[in-house]
C-alpha cells in the first residue's frame, strides 16, 4: 500500500479496510486526505437528506439496479462498436479535461459544502446544455449545485451509478469539439460536447466513465 494506492481506495468510496488503516497510522499526509474525505462524505450525505427529489423512492422501486446496469452496460458497448475503445487517448493528455481531474481531487469536497441548489433552478438553468431528467435516467443526483470551473459559471453534480461515484461539470456555453480525455492519480475525466455547451465526466473507473458519457448521449 502506497499513497497512490490509498487515494485511488479512498476515492472509490468502498470504505477503510485493514491495510489502508495501517498506512495510513503512519501517513501524514493520507492522514489528512482521510479527514477531508470524511468531512466530505459528511456533507454529502447532508446534501443528500434535504435533496432527495421528489417521487425518488418510488423511481427506484420501480428500476431495479440491474436495469441501470444492464443500460449502463450497453452503452459502454455502443462506443465499443464505435471504435472508442483501446483507450489510445490515455497517451494524450487534455488540459481542459486534466482539470475537471484536479475540481475533483481539490476542489469537490468544498464545492459540496457551499451547498445545493434548488432542484427545480438547476433543471432550468441545465435545460439547454444537460437536462437534470437526463442525468437521473443514469444514477442518483446526489448533489447539483453551482460553482465557478475553468474561468466559467460552471454546474457540478455528483452522481453515484451502480459501479459507484462519478462528477459531472456542466458547462452551459462552452462549445469544443468532444470527446477530450485525461487521466491521472488513478482518475480519469472525459469532456464531451452536449446541447449549448460541454460536460465533463470523472471517476475513478476509465470504464464507469465512458458507460455514464454513453448513458447521457443516449
Ligand atoms: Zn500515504
Amino acid at each position: 500500500m502506497n499513497c497512490l494506492d490509498y487515494r485511488r481506495q479512498l476515492l472509490a468510496g468502498s470504505g477503510e479496510g485493514d491495510a489502508m488503516r495501517v498506512h495510513r497510522l503512519g501517513c501524514a499526509a493520507c492522514t489528512a486526505e482521510w479527514a477531508q474525505h470524511g468531512a466530505f462524505e459528511e456533507a454529502l450525505r447532508g446534501a443528500l437528506q434535504v435533496a432527495v427529489p421528489e417521487g425518488f423512492v418510488e423511481r427506484m422501486a420501480r428500476a431495479p439496479a440491474l436495469r441501470r446496469r444492464r443500460f449502463l452496460a450497453a452503452a459502454a458497448g455502443t462506443l465499443l462498436a464505435a471504435g472508442v475503445g483501446g483507450y489510445a487517448w490515455l497517451a494524450r493528455q487534455d488540459p481542459l479535461a486534466m482539470a475537471c481531474i484536479d475540481f475533483v481531487m481539490k476542489e469537490e469536497a468544498k464545492s459540496i459544502m457551499m451547498g445545493p441548489m434548488p432542484r427545480d433552478e438547476a433543471r432550468r438553468m441545465l435545460a439547454g446544455t444537460m437536462p437534470l431528467e437526463a442525468v437521473e435516467r443514469v444514477g442518483q443526483v446526489k448533489h447539483v449545485g453551482p460553482c465557478p470551473f475553468n474561468g466559467r459559471n460552471a454546474y457540478h453534480i455528483v452522481l453515484t451509478v451502480p459501479q459507484g461515484k462519478v462528477t459531472l461539470l456542466v458547462m452551459p456555453g462552452y462549445r469544443m469539439d468532444g470527446p477530450r480525455r485525461a487521466a491521472k492519480e488513478g482518475m480519469s475525466a472525459a469532456v464531451m460536447a452536449a446541447g449549448d455547451g460541454s460536460v465533463g465526466i470523472i471517476g475513478t473507473d476509465v470504464a464507469v466513465v465512458d458507460s455514464v458519457m454513453g448513458a447521457l448521449k443516449a
